[in-house]
């Protein structure tokens, strides 16, 4: 080859070079990050995308919120004509025709309730009700919890694949979603914005979340933790891609009477608030398992909590136990965990 031929040589991989690196830039850089937040299911959701085009970035976001509306009306046991309703009123004297999706995740709420040993129990209702978390909260009066506890129990929920029907074995049995259906809204929204074209995009339900792909020019997106005695301040920072973050904490409702704190996470064992934690993270593929285990493992306290956090494949987790000390599933997450 000739020295000018070495040159034309040099000069047209250099092009090539450039070509390629502008292509690269361009697309990167006009994949831009799209953000809309919105109070849906009693907290403040917020959704992002990422996309060239911003028109579809919005209407995916758009989209995924008014699921996530449409599943909390759905599934909420406080909302006038949900589902969730329609079978604690009637599944115990027939059964209860649902449509899919509810059959598919009752399926999967009583199989996370067996697996956890019942201490994430999808039935929890009975209980659930006295406690009324979902208008600021009382204790109970005396009996009550005792005479609820033993119609109390996910064995009692009948599942009829063939009808897609639901009903309860006994008299006063009914089931509360509220440690599922956040996880599960948040699936569904995911599921919409994929069906967008999108894929590099957060949905976060007030810090019950699930992310696809990465941040446009990252590997990852960026997550961080809410400490649950410091509002305001993070416990940990994750660098993720395609998972489910989802945290139980005492702190999220609770109230005080007579100097005694009282929160939404209820053992099903006594009826009363679990007192192991004060928060457990879960990372799982999907957020309502996330949703289930997280609850599960701050029922089940620290030792067993991780125990059957590690039994489940794809699933980490952090749990911050009732002292403040942090317990994780494997050192390899807390080492990639910074604080
Ligand atoms: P989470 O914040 O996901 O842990 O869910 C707590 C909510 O789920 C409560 O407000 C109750 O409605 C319901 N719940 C409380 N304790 C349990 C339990 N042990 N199993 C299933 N649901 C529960
Ligand atoms: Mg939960």
């Amino acid at each position: 080859m000739t020295p000018g031929g070495i040159e034309a040589k040099r000069a047209l991989l250099l092009v090539a070079a450039i070509a390629l690196s502008l292509h690269s830039g361009c697309s990167r850089g006009m994949e831009s990050v799209h953000k809309e937040s919105k109070i849906v299911m009693g907290t403040v959701v917020e959704i992002t995308a990422a996309h060239r085009s911003e028109e579809t970035a919005r209407a995916a976001i758009r989209e995924a919120m008014a699921e996530l509306q449409r599943v909390d009306d759905l599934l909420s046991t406080y909302k006038e004509g949900s589902v969730a309703r329609r079978i604690n009123a009637g599944a115990a004297a027939a059964k209860i025709a649902v449509d899919e999706d509810t059959f598919r995740l009752l399926r999967d709420a009583v199989a996370l309730s067996a697996a956890s040993g019942g201490a994430f129990d999808v039935t929890i209702w009975p209980v659930s009700r006295l406690w009324d978390f979902d208008h600021g909260g009382k204790v109970p009066l005396p009996g009550e919890i005792e005479n609820a506890l033993p119609s109390v129990g996910y064995q009692k929920l009948v599942l009829d694949d063939g009808g897609m029907s639901v009903g309860f074995s006994a008299p006063g049995v009914g089931v509360d979603l509220g440690a599922i259906a956040k996880g599960w809204a948040v699936d569904r929204a995911i599921e919409k914005i994929v069906a967008r074209g999108v894929g590099n995009a957060i949905v976060d339900a007030g810090g019950d979340l699930r992310i696809i792909g990465r941040r446009p020019g990252k590997d990852f997106w960026r997550i961080g933790i809410q400490h649950p005695r410091e509002p305001g301040t993070l416990l940990a920072t994750l660098e993720l891609k395609d998972t489910a973050v989802v945290t139980s904490g005492d702190y999220e409702r609770y109230f005080t009477a007579e100097g005694v704190r009282y929160h939404h996470i209820l053992d099903p064992a006594t009826g009363r608030p679990a007192r192991g934690c004060q928060s457990v993270t879960v990372l799982a593929p999907t957020a309502a398992e996330a949703d289930a285990c997280a609850t599960a493992a701050f029922v089940l306290g620290p030792s067993k909590g991780l125990d059957f956090l590690r039994s489940r494949p794809g699933v980490r987790g952090l749990i911050v136990d009732a002292a403040g000390e942090l317990h994780w599933t494997d050192a390899e997450f807390a080492r990639t965990a910074s604080r």
